[in-house]
């Protein structure tokens, strides 16, 4: 495991610099100073009181802030190494606040694989307010500089995206927007900051679902924005007030009680999906495994560059039709049939009949999403579990 920071970056802070699993449990966190109440107390309170008029102790109102929404920003920002976080009331939330700070005639690249909520909060939303948007291979650099207009504001990136797992380059592409004064904002939903700090290369903005792995059992949702960049964040604080989607604090709380144990539940399910890849990839009745981690991903390089490690999801074809395929996923007993990622449960989806369906097949088979694709999120259960799971349903469902 790399050391994300060592002690020589102490210099500049009074503090001691602490390492990630540490600031996981502690970063944003003190405990109570009036009862000594270890973990942050959910302030379930919607406003405070003033000790004169205009003269109050931090807080005014609990959508403007609340303290344990703001033990959770800290928590957050400290993990992706930034300065400023901000919670929302959900991870399409967050994104919608880095929208906001576009003005109409704007326009946007993304990704042509961006998560489908992203697709259409840009698609079915943002285009009715005059903003613009190329969506492009963000692997092939040459076709997000052909995107390049004068009015690009916005480079919207995801890393691995879903759900062929293709890895983008944060600092190739972090050059290409800064090169025509544009912002580089990363969905870092899939790698989480125990991965993969999108601000270490340059981006500006980094985006997260926490209903995924941040949170990590399933039990809530809620997004975040962390940046660098104290204007940025002004403006995320002056969205977050004005527009009103923040997150509660029972959310935040539960949240906090996910990132404590983000390292070691990351390291399980990194270890289980490899396993699973690697014994997908020699399985008879399997085509082409999907993950980072198999020297055969074509940007396994990069992603050894970019990532500490490659993740709990894997995308695999089965050698199958797509009732074939349908029957496999419907056949799995550990691995419940659901869509969503992150938690500490194994899931199991075809994109063909679930979270694709909706793209014409001929358009969906262009785009590399076959009939026979599967798409895990590995949980961490035990390994043999699994991998006995997957081998008896394709047993089960492939002739
Ligand atoms: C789930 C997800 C989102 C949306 O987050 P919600 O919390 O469901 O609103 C955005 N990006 C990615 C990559 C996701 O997986």
């Amino acid at each position: 495991m790399t050391q994300r920071q060592p002690e020589e970056t102490a210099e500049e802070s009074d503090e001691l610099s602490r390492r990630f699993e540490t600031d996981t449990i502690h970063a944003g966190q003190e405990p109570d100073e009036e009862t000594g109440a270890i973990m942050p107390p959910i302030y379930a309170t919607s406003t405070y009181v003033q000790d004169g008029p205009g003269e109050d102790r931090g807080y005014e109102y609990s959508r403007t802030g609340n303290p344990t929404r703001t033990a959770l920003e800290d928590n957050l920002a400290a993990l992706e190494g930034g300065e400023h976080g901000r919670a929302f009331a959900s991870g399409m939330a967050a994104i919608n606040t880095v929208l906001n700070l576009l003005e109409s005639g704007d326009h946007v690249i993304a990704g042509d694989d961006v998560y489908g909520g992203t697709h259409r909060l840009f698609r079915q939303v943002y285009e009715d307010y005059d903003l613009s948007f190329s969506f492009v291979d963000t692997t092939n650099h040459d076709a997000v500089q052909e995107a390049i207009c004068p009015e690009t504001e916005l480079l919207w990136v995801e890393t691995p995206t879903n759900p062929l797992m293709r890895v983008n380059d944060i600092a190739t592409l972090s050059e290409i927007a800064h090169d025509h004064d544009a912002l580089c904002a990363v969905d870092n939903t899939f790698a989480t900051p125990y991965l993969q700090r999108p601000l270490e290369h340059g981006a500006d903005i980094v985006s997260h679902s926490l209903t995924k792995y941040l949170g990590g059992h399933s039990d809530v949702v809620g997004g975040a924005l962390v940046t660098d960049n104290e204007e940025l964040d002004e403006q995320f604080g002056f969205y977050q007030n004005s527009v009103g989607a923040t997150l509660d604090p029972f959310a935040c709380f539960l949240i906090l009680r996910g990132t404590k144990t983000l390292s070691v539940r990351m390291d399980r399910h990194c270890e289980n999906a490899q396993t699973l890849a690697n014994r997908l990839a020699d399985h008879p009745d399997v085509d082409t495994v999907y993950y980072p981690g198999l020297e055969s991903h074509p940007a396994h390089g990069l992603a050894t560059e970019q990532m500490d490690k490659f993740g709990g999801m894997v995308s695999f074809e089965l050698a199958a039709s797509i009732d074939e395929t349908a029957d496999f996923v419907s056949e799995t007993d550990v691995f419940a049939l659901a869509e969503s990622l992150g938690g500490v449960e194994s899931l199991i989806e075809q994109p063909a009949t679930m979270t694709h369906a909706s793209i014409p097949r001929q358009e969906r088979l262009e785009a590399g999403l076959t009939d026979g694709l599967v798409r895990i999120s590995v949980g961490i259960e035990h390994i043999e579990d699994l991998w006995d799971d997957i081998e008896q349903a394709i047993d089960a469902a492939v002739a």
